[in-house]
């Protein structure tokens, strides 16, 4: 994969023989996308024999990618990652370590043509430091969207996630976790789903009226809410305090589903953590493989009935939990999508605009249009020709990376 980095000057044309604007649906094929001033200018049909007339900007640093045997998107976002995270062990507790790690994970996601992450959180604020290395250009990666600590009640599931409030402390937690400048507000609101016993899940951890003053401050500062929930006495009271995303969400529920359509509440699946165990299909101390694979099948089901009801569905990893890596984890849980049964272009709907809307970034990315930013991935071959085939990405194009001020990208 290359990546190329857009100065403003730079005038590029891409000869694309498809293109998935993620606008809609539809895959255009054969046409020209101009792109100047790190912007796509416009998208015209290919002319038989046609040249390139004199472009935007003048001739000077011109460059044309003969993308006909290629297929264009837009940079895909993952909507739920811990860069805290390895994937294998629990944080490592050694920073230079992590540091290279980091860097490592972050380059990755650039490998898979991923542009922005939202965080769900750690202990030790490393999601933060990610941003704002990345922000400050000392660090190569995707935009990211972070969380600082996950809001948690004290002595219940998560304390790697974040220290942990008292209802009594509650307000005053989340003036200390506002301060550090986020960029949307993380809530454990139940513990994680139990691989050995089918449908049980770790205890709700806030009231509904906590619940409802966490939303409301962060509204307060522009901010949304994401909602680590499973279970579907965790997913209601998640409704009815009006977060913004469900997070995980196993044992969500039809009606759930609806609700969550008629109020525009998302929903992040995230599949592949119980994929990655139900492959493994070893006897472990995590669980029984009947109790992971029911859990598995049922998720994906549900995936499959949340779109049929225009449930806003995003995609997100949570990679860095167990088995689930940085990147690679990516296209996993877009493989899982379409074994769900939605097809690569609803898959890809999901993984581009939906997440920007999700991540509040639907003004900057997610669809390829004029006056947009130009985030575009190049793949190799007609994607949509061979929708199971594993992507093979050629370039990952966009803007060259200015240092922005801290607190930029804030949620919308
Ligand atoms: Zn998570």
């Amino acid at each position: 994969m290359q990546l190329i980095e857009l100065c403003t000057k730079d005038n590029l044309i891409i000869d694309a023989g498809a293109l998935f604007t993620g606008i809609d649906q539809q895959v255009n094929k054969n046409v020209r996308v101009y792109i100047w001033d790190g912007k796509v200018q416009s998208i015209e049909k290919q002319a038989v024999n046609s040249r390139v007339e004199k472009p935007v900007g003048g001739m000077k640093n011109r460059r044309v990618i003969p993308a006909n045997n290629m297929t264009v998107v837009p940079g895909l976002l993952d909507c739920h990652v811990h860069l805290a995270l390895d994937g294998v062990s629990s944080p490592s507790p050694h920073r230079s370590v992590l540091r290279g790690r980091i860097r490592q994970k972050l380059a990755s996601d650039l490998a898979y043509g991923i542009v922005a992450v939202r965080d769900g959180g750690d202990r030790d604020d490393i999601g933060l430091v990610c941003r704002d290395k990345v922000n400050n250009m000392e660090l190569k990666g995707p935009v990211v969207m972070a969380s600082g600590n996950a809001v948690r009640k004290k002595g219940e599931y998560g304390s790697f996630l974040g220290a942990g409030t008292t209802p009594k402390e509650l307000a005053k937690t989340m003036k200390k976790l506002l301060m550090k400048n986020i960029n949307q507000v993380k809530v454990l609101v139940s513990g994680i789903v139990s691989f050995k016993e089918y449908g049980r899940v770790g205890k709700i951890q806030f009231s509904l009226q906590e619940l409802e003053q966490i939303v409301k401050i962060a509204g307060e500062h522009g901010l949304k809410v994401m909602a680590h929930a499973s279970s579907d006495e965790a997913v209601q009271l998640c409704i009815g305090a009006g977060v913004h995303s469900i997070e995980h969400g196993y044992f969500i529920s039809e009606d759930s589903l609806k609700e969550m359509a008629d109020r525009g509440i998302a929903w992040i699946p995230t599949v592949i953590p119980v994929a990655v165990q139900n492959q493994q299909r070893v006897p472990s101390k995590i669980g029984k493989a009947a109790v992971i694979e029911h859990t598995y099948q049922r998720q994906l089901r549900m995936i499959r009935l949340a779109q049929h009801l225009g449930v806003l569905l995003g995609v997100g990893t949570d990679a860095g939990a167990a088995g689930v890596q940085h990147g690679v984890g990516y296209m996993q849980e877009l493989h899982l999508y379409q074994e769900a049964g939605l097809t690569l272009e609803e898959t890809l709907l999901a993984a581009t605009r939906n997440s920007a809307q999700i991540m509040g970034m639907k003004d900057s990315l997610g669809i390829i249009a004029p006056g947009r930013p130009a985030y575009l991935l190049l793949m190799e071959g007609d994607i949509f020709a061979n929708p199971g085939k594993q992507f093979d990405i050629k370039y990952l194009i966009r803007p060259q990376q200015e240092k922005i001020a801290e607190g930029s990208y804030q949620s919308a």
